[in-house]
């Protein structure tokens, strides 16, 4: 096949006979190969590996959002007033940008413009020196899910916040009237400007939603451990395929596998195998289907929640791989109080640990 060097030997000839390309940073254009090159080289992957394989999709005008930049000013960022600054952009020149924190310091790899529905957006890659390591005193163990959206070792819940319905709902009604926009309209545009603009709000406020969620569980630990969960096995289970990807477990690993990098902290993954099966008490195999919520052990007479449960076993199963010694950290009175009102903010049962989300009981 045609290498990415191969095509990125010939921009330059291309450039001298198509005023496009050479309207266009070079930088931009080799990225735009990078990002050909990987898409091919992902399919092939997949197709050896036997998966869905998913022929790469033309990315035409409509699709490409973003352009990457590597040759950058030494003085990239000039400051012109708190939060407010010019960037310097090769080819097009000073960008007025408006930044929500400082910069660290270190050195800057690349800068991409994203366009999106609500506007145009910098990020910039900075490559920093990695966090001394903390060393682990806690672990916590996390069982990820529908409803609740996790439940720690400890037995605490955090819920989905009920913004996400309202958004969902929001998004139903203005893509039920962008069908009824006849197609290539001055109104069809606008309509599908708002709905991308739902998509938009909806995508920010889950983000938000893992980023206090996984500062929350870090909070509590240096070490949080998850199963590692297949999402792709798991869509293909029809119970849970809608929550799973509902919930955007994927996306919430990565932002926990960020946070554990950029603090020194530990995110472990351990085996699915019989994390939610087994008597986190006695460690006695109690099938049970998904539908039984509660763990009830007919060995030692443990009753306890089944999420709870799950948890306290993906703890144990951390700290054995680590090689510490196993604290079983089984609590006395292992039924949850039910009739305790959630909190109003994030929607958790009511506890002495603050809420995830910054506010409310
Ligand atoms: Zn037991």
């Amino acid at each position: 096949s045609i290498s990415w060097m191969i095509q990125a030997n010939a921009l330059p000839e291309l450039r001298q006979e198509s005023a496009q390309f050479a309207s266009m940073h070079s930088d931009v254009l080799q990225d735009a190969l990078r990002r050909l090159n990987k898409a091919y080289q992902s399919f092939f992957r997949r197709v050896k590996a036997g998966d869905e394989p998913g022929f790469p999709r033309f990315k035409g005008e409509g699709r490409y959002r973003s352009m990457t930049f590597s040759h950058l000013s030494k003085q990239l960022i000039r400051t012109i007033r708190k939060r407010m600054a010019r960037i310097v952009v090769p080819k097009i020149g000073h960008i007025a940008i408006r930044y929500h924190r400082p910069l660290p310091d270190g050195k800057i790899k690349h800068l991409t413009l994203h366009r999106k529905a609500s506007g145009w957006y910098v990020s910039i890659v900075i490559e920093i020196i990695d966090p001394v390591e903390v060393p682990v005193k806690t672990t916590i163990g996390v069982d990820v899910g529908l409803e609740p959206f996790l439940t720690t070792s400890d037995g605490e819940n955090v819920s989905n916040p009920r913004h996400f319905r309202e958004s969902e709902n929001k998004l139903g009604v203005a893509q039920r009237r962008l069908s009824r926009r006849k197609k290539g309209s001055r109104r069809y545009k606008k309509q599908r400007e708002h709905v991308a603009k739902i998509h938009e709000h909806i995508a920010k406020q889950r983000q938000d939603f893992h980023y206090k969620t996984a500062h929350w569980l870090f909070l509590q630990g240096e070490e949080v451990a998850v199963e590692n969960l297949k999402i792709k096995n798991m869509v293909k289970n029809h119970y849970l395929s809608k929550s799973i990807s509902d919930a955007g477990w994927g996306r919430f690993r990565l932002i926990l596998q960020s946070k554990a990098a950029n603090a020194g902290l530990t995110l472990t993954q351990v085996n699915p195998k019989h994390t939610s099966q087994k008597c986190s008490g006695c460690d006695s195999i109690v099938p049970k289907s998904l539908s039984v919520r509660t763990h009830d052990c007919p060995h030692c007479g443990l009753v306890i929640d089944r999420d709870h449960n799950a948890a306290i076993n993906i703890k144990k199963a951390a700290v054995a791989l680590r090689g510490g010694v196993v604290v079983t950290n089984t609590p006395e009175t292992p039924e949850r109080d039910r009739s305790a009102e959630p909190c109003k903010t994030c929607g958790a049962a009511v506890s002495n640990k603050p809420c995830p989300l910054g506010q409310g009981n």
